[in-house]
């Protein structure tokens, strides 16, 4: 088991995980303006996939956040007009029918199960990542109740730690935190035993993507059920969770799908699994008759019966809106798309000579859609950069993380943010006072 303090932090152990697998730097461009170059170059040759008219970004500025909040699509704010003024406004509660609110949830599900690799009626969209978290952990635990231990990452997300912890004291399970790299081996010393295994696509800090196809095969060889979480994959891997063995999954609306702050989530039941699903928030929406208002509870068929009570129907259907970018387009071309991103801004931190704090894996394979680099100024250099329109995060204890948004994001900008963390180290900016404030959200 991987050692941990009583604190939480782990980071002896991520500190030492990360660098050791980074191979060697590749050759770094001598400029720039070489730099510059090859960006228009490459903006060019993946002229096809260059969705930013589709979104309304302020001026003057990069995003490099829709890791974490997605920016606005120009579709949205029209839809939700209309789903206000009209729909709601006019139509009035006729729009559970007409405008068909009643089915957003699964409707809306199958657009994101086209983005994750899920054939129909296995998504459903709704309540948080958090919220869905909790449901598919009791509901896969419950399809193994003769095994007591669950495997998790120790540098998961902490809503991701906190519900499994939880989960295991509700139905008296066990958890192990292994990291993703040992968990196969481990699977297998465990077998007989496992329940289930709960691993993130993308580590959020460090930006590496982890193997989740071999974890679940070591997992169903063990005889346990895998859950992934997407939160940093959907929208933006290459992702196929019905051939990768996955059995549940749950992923976030407001980060690369850009359904706005605090979009509905999704989850993902594998169809095998559907019929003797077990919701753990069982509510009147998931009933096989909801206005029956039957005092007894009868699982709908089907995905529907992970509802629990009435969504906030505004967000789902800017969320709907959202997806519509997605329309036309492969998942395998959006992730070449982030992989070229992502690649040239390695490239150009390799240039300004900050290449040997990456932590995010150089491999193509092994890179979600972020680059993270260690500073010890990190916090203070993110703010730096906001102020010079370049908006990043922060993550503790020294991470700076850059989120690259594949649709929205092009090369030249990709090059043009670099030099600015450039300039903005070379003119000292980060020790400024102005920059060393801590907001409530980094
Ligand atoms: C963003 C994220 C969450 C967020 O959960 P919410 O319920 O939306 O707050 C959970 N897990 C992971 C891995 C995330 O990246």
């Amino acid at each position: 088991m991987v050692p941990q303090d009583r604190h939480g932090r782990r980071w002896h152990h991520y500190r030492g995980r990360v660098p050791d697998d980074v191979p060697p730097t590749p050759p770094v461009p001598d400029s720039f303006d070489a730099l510059d170059a090859r960006a228009r170059e490459l903006d060019h040759a993946f002229r096809e996939t260059d969705r930013a008219s589709a979104f309304d970004l302020p001026d003057r500025t990069i995003y490099l956040d829709g890791n974490s909040l997605g920016a606005l699509p120009r579709s949205v704010a029209d839809r939700v007009d209309d789903v206000v003024r009209r729909e709601w406004g006019q139509r009035l509660i006729r729009s559970w029918n007409e405008a068909d609110w009643w089915d957003a949830p699964q409707r809306i599900g199958d657009r994101v199960g086209r983005l994750i690799g899920a054939a129909q009626g296995q998504v459903i969209v709704g309540d948080s990542t958090s919220v869905n978290l909790f449901k598919v952990l009791v509901a896969a635990a419950r399809q193994r109740p003769d095994r007591r231990v669950v495997l998790t990452d120790p540098d998961s997300f902490p809503t991701d730690l906190y519900l499994l912890d939880e989960v295991a004291e509700l139905l008296g399970l066990q958890v192990e935190r292994v990291a993703p790299a040992d968990a196969p081996r481990r699977l297998g010393e465990l077998s007989g035993s496992v329940a289930v295994s709960a691993y993130s696509a993308v580590d959020y800090r460090t930006g590496q993507r982890w193997d989740l196809a071999a974890i679940a095969a070591a997992t169903h060889a063990a005889g346990g059920l895998a859950v992934w979480d997407l939160c940093h994959g959907a929208g933006v891997l290459d992702l196929a969770v019905d051939t990768d063995g996955c059995d549940f999954a749950v992923g976030c609306g407001y980060k690369y799908l850009n359904g706005g702050p605090g979009a509905p989530a999704f989850a993902y039941v594998r169809l095998e699994h559907l019929e003797s699903l077990a919701n753990p928030l069982p509510g009147w929406q998931g009933h096989a008759r909801p206005f029956a208002m039957s005092p007894q509870y009868t699982p709908a068929r089907g995905i529907g019966r992970l509802r629990t009570g009435t969504q906030p129907i505004i967000s789902l259907l800017a969320l709907d809106a959202a997806l519509d970018i997605y329309d036309g387009l492969l998942m395998a071309q959006v992730r070449a798309r982030s992989l070229s991103l992502t690649g040239l801004a390695i490239d150009a931190l390799d240039a300004v000579g900050l290449g040997g704090s990456v932590v995010t894996p150089r491999e193509p394979e092994r890179r979600g859609s972020q680059v993270s680099f260690r500073h010890d100024q990190a916090l203070a250099l993110v703010q730096a950069l906001i102020a010079r329109g370049v908006i990043g995060d922060f993550r503790e204890p020294d991470i700076v993380r850059l989120g690259f948004a594949p649709l929205y994001l092009s090369h030249v900008e990709v090059v043009t943010a670099i030099r600015h963390l450039a300039q903005a180290l070379a003119a000292g900016e980060p020790s400024r006072p102005e920059f060393a404030r801590r907001a409530t959200v980094t």
